[in-house]
């Protein structure tokens, strides 16, 4: 079997895992609109998807450990040093209903890219270490980029694993039902690099028909979640001037936020986005003036003052919409994930291996969070996109085609060779 083969079988294989579908998909067409993949951690099908990938390092040569948050190390020794370690990986949690190359593709393709390796018989003089993040999704635990917080410090494994899911679980539980609470204490001092391969998950490679994104700078996300507080009241006999309308309250906070963002882009050339994607309505019925409305606002931008300026005016523009509608607005500011600009050394290295390869690039930022932009805060990291088809992800639609993902394997494979040799003095 070719290489580009076997790493497509694993993609279909595990695409499988997590939805719910007769039959495997190979290709486009045979996407269904209502049936994505759902794994988020701890699920029967995120423990598939874990099983699956741990049984392909191991078949590679790799050696497996877990630690503590149920992040997945497998690791293959340098000829020459056991430090310096490069690490190439992502996560195979998803979001709910999302799509099967979502970080499946960096975690296999990177499995792949050693295998390889292997097969030419090339020897890295430094380890390869194929990494798996938990939670990278917040879909079951809520914080985002969970297993990267922890490998790098910026989350206690203790406060990661007493979080709890929907359904009041914690962490620690659901990795114990899934048997990947481990007892690994990876530190990040003998690692010297970092290399995530991702589908891009947004327009720009598909539209320019380029096969490759280098990435520059991936944005920062800051998280408003504000409470709308107004007077519950029935909708035929109160008049209108004595309403305190939590909803019309809020359409004017998503008014506001949408324009101002807007404007941002347009006369201050930035890069900003302003999101509100949640709104839970109290009690939600028709015949009732809404009393109290709960939404979540996400901002990003790949300039932290950017982000912080647009929160900042939300804020106040929310002071003004409270005096206005006679409301109280409170709000909660979970933590930011700032912008990471990635490391020039290995944005060139990835330009190098694509034109050693012969794929054209493009560098270009990225509007999605990734566990690299944890990972960037410590060591010198890169991130290589490959066209997302109509730049549909985090749904059931998500789909690259195979040249792209055989070009993106050539470059990532050419990068580890690249990364992993020793510099002579
Ligand atoms: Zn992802």
């Amino acid at each position: 079997m070719d290489m580009i083969n076997r790493l497509k079988e694993d993609l279909i294989e595990t695409g499988q895992m997590g939805r719910t579908l007769p039959r495997r998909i190979e290709r486009y067409g045979q996407l269904d609109p209502q049936k994505g993949v759902t794994r988020p951690t701890g699920t029967e099908a995120n423990r598939k998807i874990r099983d699956y990938a741990v049984e392909c390092m191991k078949e590679v040569g790799l050696e497996v450990k877990i630690d503590k948050v149920g992040n997945i190390f497998g690791r293959k020794e340098g000829s020459k040093t056991n430090k310096g370690t490069v690490m190439c990986g992502s996560h195979l949690d998803s979001v709910i209903n999302g799509g099967m190359f979502d970080g499946a593709l960096g975690v296999f393709g990177a499995i792949e890219a050693i295998r390889r390796i292997n097969h030419e018989g090339f020897q890295n003089e430094r380890p390869l270490e194929v990494v798996v993040f938990t939670a990278e999704e917040g879909s079951a635990f809520r914080q985002t980029l969970l297993g990267s917080s922890v490998l790098t410090g910026k989350t206690k494994p203790e406060e990661a694993l007493s979080m709890k899911n929907d359904k009041g679980v914690t962490l620690e539980e659901a990795l114990g039902n899934i048997g990947y609470k481990g007892d690994f204490g990876r530190s990040l001092d003998d690692v010297e690099y970092m290399v995530e391969m991702h589908v891009e998950q947004g327009p720009v490679l598909h539209r320019e028909k380029i096969p490759i994104g280098i990435v520059e700078k991936i944005s920062g996300v800051a998280w408003l979640i504000a409470t709308i507080l107004g007077q519950e009241n029935h909708a035929g006999t109160t008049p209108m001037k004595i309403r305190k309308d939590a909803l019309v309250a809020a359409s004017d906070i998503i008014s506001f936020i949408s324009k101002r963002a807007n404007e941002m882009v347009v006369k201050l050339g930035t890069s900003t986005v302003g999101t509100v994607g949640k709104l839970n309505v109290f009690p939600n019925g028709t015949n009732i003036v809404p009393g109290k409305v709960e939404m979540g606002i996400d901002i990003r931008d790949v300039v932290p003052q950017n982000m912080e300026s647009l929160k900042n005016e939300t804020l106040k523009a929310m002071k003004d919409i409270e005096k206005s509608y006679g409301v109280d607005i409170s709000t909660e500011l979970p933590p930011m994930h700032m912008p990471a600009s990635l490391s020039d050394e290995v944005v060139n290295t990835i330009d190098n291996s694509a034109r050693q390869v012969g794929v054209m690039t493009r560098r270009m930022n990225s509007g999605a969070a990734h566990d690299s932009q944890n990972m960037a805060e410590s060591i010198k990291t890169g991130m290589i996109f490959v066209p997302s088809i109509n730049g549909i992800s985090h749904g059931p639609l998500e789909w690259t085609n195979w040249e792209d993902i055989e070009n993106g394997l050539k470059v990532l494979n050419q990068v580890l060779k690249n990364l992993s040799r020793i510099a002579e003095e």
